[in-house]
């Protein structure tokens, strides 16, 4: 069994519900194992939150972060003399909306927050496997200390958005699409970019809000869980590998995951991580409704797969019922493999990479996911 090194200590703390007072004593209590907030900012820095604004839901939809969250971290930089700015970049709308959608630009002016949202990119060299150039938000490079806020969530492509996934974020407005259609239906290849923004980012704390979390058809669709659990630590992949494990996923259910262990990244694995606070065995829940499988996981030649495309991968489909042709979805779609003709919505499944950002980004919950054939056979013969 490796040996966990520091940077993999992963602290949790129970938390059941978001009134402020138990909020902000629980995170106070989950950082007291790394050495509380006092050891991460310090007097006049400037202090990045970066928290998940996906979309403009409510808070009880479980799309967003938590605003109580928010309020708690906030207070507590603030309290050790930091300069609180607070930014992201939606995958629809403007950051502004989204936030007041969502309950948090009411904490923004009441504690006084500065907005940042993310709009200015700037060219990055990650030193990684996948992309040799990546453009990030200014705004976020200039934060001297950057505290990640993900919510854990089911993820339609990735299986899981967490502390990984959550930086992603950084990527300014529409070069997210650009993005996946350069990276096409490569899930492994995703990922792994995944991890190397986030690696070259270097968030400097991730406090994860699992008190209430997304299951089923995530991370704009699916459905609230309760799960009770904050989770925190310095390393975002041995975050994950704990969320992963309280939520009883599988790692290789989570793509980046799976691709942090097959690329043997510090802290990819539960024994390397050294657990701190609450003991994970009483904070795990039990029939977390994982995300549909969307792809038979490169078990079959390429070729193979690219001829039985449609059997072998679940697609997004349409519900026409509750669809009302807003067309954010078409607009959205990185291959443009999406139309409104005849009055309704048509999706062309050869140009579809299966990144189901359109399911991510509707505000109607108007795309389901479909299995092919032959997945659902998989699926069967698995159990
Ligand atoms: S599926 Fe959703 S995003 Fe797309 S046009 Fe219909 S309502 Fe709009
Ligand atoms: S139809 Fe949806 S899943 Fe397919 S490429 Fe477009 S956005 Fe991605």
């Amino acid at each position: 069994m490796s040996k966990p090194v520091e940077n993999n200590r992963v602290t949790l703390q129970a938390l059941s519900d978001y009134s402020p007072k138990k909020t902000l004593t629980a995170i106070v209590q989950l950082l007291e194992p790394l050495g509380g907030i006092e050891n991460f900012v310090k007097p006049g820095q400037k202090v990045l939150l970066k928290p998940n604004l996906l979309a403009g839901k409510p808070p009880e939809k479980a799309v967003t972060t938590h605003p109580e969250i928010i309020r708690a971290v906030a207070q507590l930089v603030q309290a050790a003399g930091g300069i609180v700015y607070l930014g992201d970049s939606p995958g629809i709308g403007s950051a502004e909306n989204v936030a007041r959608k969502c309950g948090i630009m009411d904490v923004v002016e009441e504690l006084g927050i500065v907005f940042t949202p993310f709009v200015e990119s700037v060219t990055i060299h990650p030193r990684g496997r996948t992309f040799q150039e990546l453009e990030v938000a200014r705004e976020l490079l200039e934060a001297e200390v950057v505290i990640n806020l993900p919510k854990l969530k089911t993820h339609q492509m990735m299986g899981l958005t967490c502390a990984v996934k959550n930086m992603f974020g950084a990527i300014v407005g529409l070069r997210k699409p650009q993005l996946h259609l350069q990276a096409g239906s490569d899930k492994a290849l995703f990922a792994l970019m995944l991890l190397e923004l986030c690696e070259q980012l270097k968030p400097s704390l991730s406090i994860v809000d699992a008190v209430v979390g997304m299951e089923g058809d995530g991370p704009g669709s699916g459905d609230p869980r309760q799960i009770g659990t904050l989770i925190a630590g310095t390393n975002p992949v041995a975050v994950d590998a704990v969320a992963t494990e309280v939520v009883g996923m599988k790692p290789d259910q989570s793509w980046t995951q799976k691709m942090a262990i097959d690329t043997k990244r510090s802290g990819a694995l539960l024994s390397e991580v050294e657990l701190l606070g609450d003991d994970l065995e009483e904070l795990r829940i039990v029939d977390f409704k994982a995300a549909k499988n969307t792809d038979i996981n490169g078990r079959i030649p390429d070729f193979i797969q690219r001829m039985l495309k449609q059997a072998l991968t679940a697609q997004p489909s349409p519900d026409h019922s509750l669809c009302n042709r807003c067309e954010i979805c078409v607009k959205h779609c990185p291959p443009e493999a999406m139309s409104i003709a005849k009055r309704r919505l048509q999706i062309d499944y050869k140009k579809c990479i299966r990144c189901f950002c359109c399911q991510e980004l509707c505000p109607q919950g108007a795309l389901v996911t479909r299995q092919g054939s032959l997945l659902r056979l998989t699926q069967y013969y698995k159990r």
